[in-house]
C-alpha cells in the first residue's frame, strides 16, 4: 500500500480472503531476484514506460527495478581422458596454432552450452547514485517507509555462493531497525 508517497503496509491474499496489515513504522520486502521487483511493480514503483506499457499507473519512476540482473555461468564438461594432456593441462607444451584451436573451442563451446544457475542478484540494485533502487539503508528510493532486503540489492555479483552474504545483509539490517524502532507488533485486519 503507497499513499503519498509512504508505505503504509501490505495487502495479501490467503485462501481467497484479503487481509491488510498496516505497517506502524515501516514495510520491508524481502521477494526474491523476480519477487521484489514485481511487487514494486505493481505497488506502481519501477521503469515508467514499462509499467504504462501493461497500463499501470506510475507513482515513482524507478529506471533500474527488475534490471542489472546479474548470475553464475555454469558449464559442465565430459571428458573420457588416458593421459595428462587434458585441457589446460599440457597446453604450454603445444604449438601456438593447436592452443589457439583448442582455446576458440572451448570458449565456443561455454558460448553454447553454459547456463545461468542458483545465484541471481541485482534487481532492486543499491548504490549512492540516483537510479539505484536502494540507498545504502536500503531505503527504496522515491517512497518512504520502505526498504528492499534481500539478496537482490547486492549491485555487483562475488565470486562465491550467495546465501551467506544474504543472510549478512538481513543481520545487519536488523540492527539497524531494532535500533531505530526496538519491538513492534503489527496490526493485522
Ligand atoms: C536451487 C538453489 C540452490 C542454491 N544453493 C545455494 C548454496 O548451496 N549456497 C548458497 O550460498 N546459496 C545457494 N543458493 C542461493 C541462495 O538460495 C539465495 O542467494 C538466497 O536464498 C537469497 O535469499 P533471498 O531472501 O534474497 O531470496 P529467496 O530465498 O528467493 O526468498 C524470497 C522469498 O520471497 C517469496 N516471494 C516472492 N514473491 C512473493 C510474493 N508476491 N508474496 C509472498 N512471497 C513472495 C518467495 O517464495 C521466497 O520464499 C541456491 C539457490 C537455488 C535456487
Amino acid at each position: 500500500m503507497i499513499e503519498n508517497n509512504q508505505a503504509t503496509g501490505v495487502i495479501y491474499e490467503k485462501d481467497a480472503v484479503e487481509h491488510t496489515v498496516k505497517a506502524h513504522h515501516e514495510v520491508l520486502l524481502s521477494g526474491g531476484a523476480f519477487g521484489s521487483p514485481k511487487v514494486l511493480m505493481l505497488s506502481v514503483i519501477g521503469p515508467a514506460a514499462h509499467l504504462q506499457s501493461h497500463g499501470i499507473e506510475v507513482i515513482v519512476h524507478a529506471p533500474d527495478v527488475g534490471g542489472n540482473l546479474q548470475d553464475h555461468l555454469d558449464v559442465a564438461f565430459d571428458y573420457e581422458v588416458n593421459t595428462t594432456d587434458v585441457i589446460g593441462i599440457g597446453m604450454a607444451a603445444l604449438p601456438k596454432s593447436i592452443r589457439q584451436w583448442r582455446k576458440d573451442g572451448m570458449l565456443c563451446y561455454i558460448r553454447n552450452k553454459s547456463d545461468t544457475i542458483y545465484h541471481p542478484i541485482g534487481t532492486c540494485r543499491m548504490g549512492s547514485d540516483d537510479k539505484s533502487v536502494v540507498d545504502l539503508e536500503p531505503n527504496v528510493r522515491g517512497v518512504s517507509r520502505l526498504r528492499v532486503i534481500d539478496a537482490f540489492i547486492m549491485p555487483t555479483l562475488i565470486s562465491a555462493n550467495t546465501n551467506a552474504p544474504t543472510i549478512m545483509i538481513a543481520e545487519k539490517l536488523a540492527d539497524l531497525i531494532k535500533a531505530n524502532h526496538g519491538h513492534v507488533e503489527p496490526e493485522i485486519t
